[in-house]
Protein backbone atom coordinates (compact mmCIF):
# COMPACT_ATOMS: atom_id res chain seq x y z
CA UNK A 1 0.00 0.00 0.00
CA UNK A 2 1.35 3.49 -0.76
CA UNK A 3 1.77 5.52 2.27
CA UNK A 4 0.75 9.30 1.68
CA UNK A 5 1.17 12.25 3.96
CA UNK A 6 -0.47 15.54 3.62
CA UNK A 7 1.59 18.62 4.13
CA UNK A 8 0.68 21.19 6.62
CA UNK A 9 0.88 24.23 4.02
CA UNK A 10 0.92 23.93 0.32
CA UNK A 11 4.22 24.29 -1.07
CA UNK A 12 4.56 24.16 -5.00
CA UNK A 13 7.37 22.67 -7.58
CA UNK A 14 10.06 25.67 -7.78
CA UNK A 15 10.79 24.46 -11.61
CA UNK A 16 6.95 23.61 -12.89
CA UNK A 17 5.14 25.53 -10.21
CA UNK A 18 2.88 22.72 -9.54
CA UNK A 19 1.01 22.66 -6.06
CA UNK A 20 2.49 19.76 -4.16
CA UNK A 21 0.68 19.16 -1.20
CA UNK A 22 0.85 15.66 -0.07
CA UNK A 23 3.85 13.52 -0.13
CA UNK A 24 4.05 9.81 -1.27
CA UNK A 25 6.27 7.30 -0.26
CA UNK A 26 7.74 9.01 2.65
CA UNK A 27 10.30 7.42 4.62
CA UNK A 28 9.42 5.42 7.57
CA UNK A 29 10.38 5.95 11.10
CA UNK A 30 12.74 3.44 12.19
CA UNK A 31 11.27 3.98 15.87
CA UNK A 32 7.57 2.84 15.43
CA UNK A 33 8.08 1.86 11.69
CA UNK A 34 5.38 4.69 10.66
CA UNK A 35 5.82 7.12 7.67
CA UNK A 36 8.29 10.15 8.41
CA UNK A 37 6.30 13.23 8.43
CA UNK A 38 9.29 15.13 6.58
CA UNK A 39 11.22 18.26 7.82
CA UNK A 40 13.10 21.02 6.61
CA UNK A 41 16.23 19.39 5.32
CA UNK A 42 14.59 16.40 3.71
CA UNK A 43 14.60 15.55 -0.04
CA UNK A 44 12.11 15.60 -2.59
CA UNK A 45 10.67 14.96 -5.80
CA UNK A 46 8.35 17.04 -7.91
CA UNK A 47 5.78 14.25 -9.17
CA UNK A 48 4.90 15.90 -11.93
CA UNK A 49 8.59 17.25 -13.23
CA UNK A 50 11.26 14.64 -11.39
CA UNK A 51 12.68 18.01 -9.63
CA UNK A 52 14.51 17.31 -6.59
CA UNK A 53 14.14 19.68 -4.11
CA UNK A 54 15.21 20.25 -0.75
CA UNK A 55 12.04 21.21 2.41
CA UNK A 56 12.77 24.58 3.66
CA UNK A 57 12.72 25.71 6.94
CA UNK A 58 8.98 26.70 6.51
CA UNK A 59 7.87 23.84 4.98
CA UNK A 60 8.27 25.18 1.51
CA UNK A 61 10.26 23.66 -1.36
CA UNK A 62 13.39 25.05 -2.86
CA UNK A 63 15.85 23.67 -5.43
CA UNK A 64 18.89 22.17 -3.79
CA UNK A 65 22.33 24.47 -3.21
CA UNK A 66 25.32 22.53 -4.61
CA UNK A 67 26.15 21.26 -1.57
CA UNK A 68 22.51 20.00 0.13
CA UNK A 69 22.72 17.96 -3.58
CA UNK A 70 26.41 17.04 -3.36
CA UNK A 71 25.49 15.90 -0.03
CA UNK A 72 22.11 13.50 -1.43
CA UNK A 73 24.24 12.29 -4.60
CA UNK A 74 27.37 10.77 -1.92
CA UNK A 75 24.53 8.71 -0.38
CA UNK A 76 24.49 6.29 -2.88
CA UNK A 77 21.43 4.07 -1.63
CA UNK A 78 19.25 7.75 -1.04
CA UNK A 79 20.74 8.27 -4.96
CA UNK A 80 19.41 5.22 -6.89
CA UNK A 81 16.27 5.46 -4.97
CA UNK A 82 16.09 9.21 -6.13
CA UNK A 83 17.10 7.76 -9.43
CA UNK A 84 14.32 5.18 -9.27
CA UNK A 85 11.34 7.52 -8.34
CA UNK A 86 12.02 9.49 -11.02
CA UNK A 87 12.03 7.01 -13.57
CA UNK A 88 8.64 5.77 -12.25
CA UNK A 89 7.48 8.98 -12.01
CA UNK A 90 8.57 9.48 -16.19
CA UNK A 91 7.10 6.52 -16.95
CA UNK A 92 3.80 7.13 -15.42
CA UNK A 93 3.18 10.54 -17.32
CA UNK A 94 4.40 8.97 -20.21
CA UNK A 95 1.84 6.01 -20.30
CA UNK A 96 -1.16 8.26 -19.15
CA UNK A 97 -0.18 10.26 -22.20
CA UNK A 98 -0.30 7.51 -24.57
CA UNK A 99 -3.64 6.62 -22.49
CA UNK A 100 -4.66 10.18 -23.11
CA UNK A 101 -4.08 10.33 -26.41
ZN1 LIG B 1 7.75 20.04 -10.68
Amino acid sequence: MMQKIQLPNSPHCPKCKKLLDGVALPGMDPNNMTPMTPFPGCVNICCYCTQIMIFTADMGLAYPTQEELRTVKADRALWRKIMLYQAQVRHFWKAKRHRDN
